[in-house]
């Protein structure tokens, strides 16, 4: 076996043949820059604030992002939100950090505890006693993404990058489609959202066209210091099962992956011209945007007892 491109050494076999790990970065990072281009997921205007987990796809998701940036002499920051668990989001974060030291790269750590006063554990402990009928990724999703999307909001940021991959988002697809939430799925694609509202920073998906493997292979031959290892909490969540099923199909037959992607591409424009209809509201606790008069962490909070700041 040989590498289609310059027959080196191979790496990784794709569906148009074998790479080496040169031709392999190469292609990579055009099929990023491409996804960016094609989805015009950002401007030179643009103050991109990087969703950083510290894993492997925020990581690469940074670096890249960061490049054409620092090109155009354009800001961008990164966020860690650490939400409490302990030899997992530590390590990672302590990771991003290295790597934000190391590109120069301002770098900033919002916790749980700072926010909501408790870690995710914690707050899940109160659920559970309580009998709050929420699962620990849920209600973990639900609180991290309104840290984000304030955080960067506060610090001028248009546009909010995340690292989601194609595994990750063909996985939230059959999610939808399993729970019927068919309106969900008109907030997916590489620019998620079925409405816009001046106090949600849009997200941008870089990496949308990647898959797992992809992103793990390009970190490991980049060096890139990461913890490749998942949250201890993501085996039992509904996430996991969904990969697993979808790993099984891929593996008898391959290109199931993708197929999700580019079938969810297809509906997306229908949805969205169906679920674009609602109107955004501030949240009577917090101000904060939402489609109902409470938004949905306030929400939660409140059936915990829990105080926001
Ligand atoms: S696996 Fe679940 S608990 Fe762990 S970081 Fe992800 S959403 Fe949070
Ligand atoms: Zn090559
Ligand atoms: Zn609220």
């Amino acid at each position: 076996m040989k590498c289609i491109l310059c027959k080196g050494k191979p790496v990784i076999e794709l569906q148009q043949g074998h790479l080496c790990s040169k031709c392999f970065i190469d292609y990579f990072q055009k099929k990023v820059y491409k996804t960016i281009r094609k989805h015009k997921l950002f401007d030179k205007k643009d103050v991109l604030c990087v969703g950083c987990s510290g894993g492997k796809d925020s990581l690469a998701a940074l670096y890249l992002v960061n490049k054409i940036a620092k090109e155009r002499n354009q800001k961008v920051f990164a966020l860690g939100v650490d939400e409490g668990v302990k030899g997992y989001r530590d390590v990672q974060l302590e990771d991003m950090k290295k790597f934000c030291d190391e590109h120069g790269i301002e770098f900033h750590i919002v916790k749980f505890t700072d926010v909501y006063g408790k870690t995710n554990e914690q707050l899940m402990k109160i659920a559970r006693k309580k009998g709050v009928d929420i699962s620990q990724c849920t209600l973990c999703g639900i609180l991290r993404r309104k840290i984000m999307n304030r955080f960067a909001r506060e610090h001028g940021a248009t546009k909010m990058v995340v690292g989601h991959n194609l595994d990750d988002e063909a996985q939230t697809a059959m999610m939808n489609m399993f729970k019927g939430s068919v309106e969900l799925m008109a907030r997916l694609g590489p620019i998620p959202g079925s409405i816009r509202h001046k106090d949600f920073i849009p997200r941008i998906k870089p990496l949308y066209y990647c898959t797992n493997e992809e992103t793990h292979l390009y970190t490991k031959l980049m060096g890139f210091s990461v913890l490749y290892k998942p949250c201890p909490h993501r085996k039992a969540s509904f996430r996991e099962y969904v990969d697993k099923n979808i790993e099984g199909v891929e593996k008898d037959y391959p290109g199931t992956k993708s197929a999700i992607i580019q079938n969810t591409l297809k509906l997306v424009p229908m949805l969205k011209n169906e679920y674009s209809k609602g109107e955004i509201k501030e949240c009577r606790s917090c101000g904060e945007p939402s489609k109902n008069v409470v938004c949905k962490s306030c929400k939660v909070l409140d059936k915990l007892g829990v105080s926001n700041s």
